[in-house]
């Protein structure tokens, strides 16, 4: 296996896009191997860079919010009936477009709701064009 690469923090910092602050957390987090060693007096951190991808907690942590983003939701405050599959709830969007062709004014999160409590009909289309339910 080869040595990983060993640089400055602020050349960490450069090379995978994040604040100093950031390598230096990760550092006493375990996250990055980092130890003293560089510089003329030996005694700047030198971090070794990840072999891979490499991403902060900030970074992944968004990411999977964006993976967990709901897809069903009720169409009326009282959340009674069926819930129905959005596709995309983008702020661009007007009128939230439930797959089943159900229009909404709004839509009100349906977290925690039971399978059986969705439209059949949201469920066929979202299986059909292969999206995640
Ligand atoms: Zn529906």
């Amino acid at each position: 296996m080869d040595k990983a690469e060993k640089v400055t923090i602020q050349e960490a910092s450069r090379r995978l896009n994040v604040s100093q602050d950031v390598i230096r957390r990760s550092i006493r987090e375990g996250k990055l191997v980092g130890a003293r060693g560089g510089g003329p007096d030996g005694r700047a951190w030198l971090v070794e860079l990840p072999e891979g991808e490499w991403l902060d907690d900030a970074k992944q942590a968004y990411i999977r919010l964006e993976q967990q983003l709901p897809h069903w939701w009720w169409p009326e405050v009282e959340k009674t009936g069926l819930v129905h599959y959005v596709e995309s709830t983008g702020i661009e969007e007007l009128m939230p477009a439930f797959l089943c062709g159900l229009n909404s004014e709004s839509i009100y999160g349906a977290n925690g709701h039971k399978e059986e409590e969705r439209c059949p009909q949201c469920v066929a289309e979202a299986q059909k064009r292969g999206l995640t339910p």
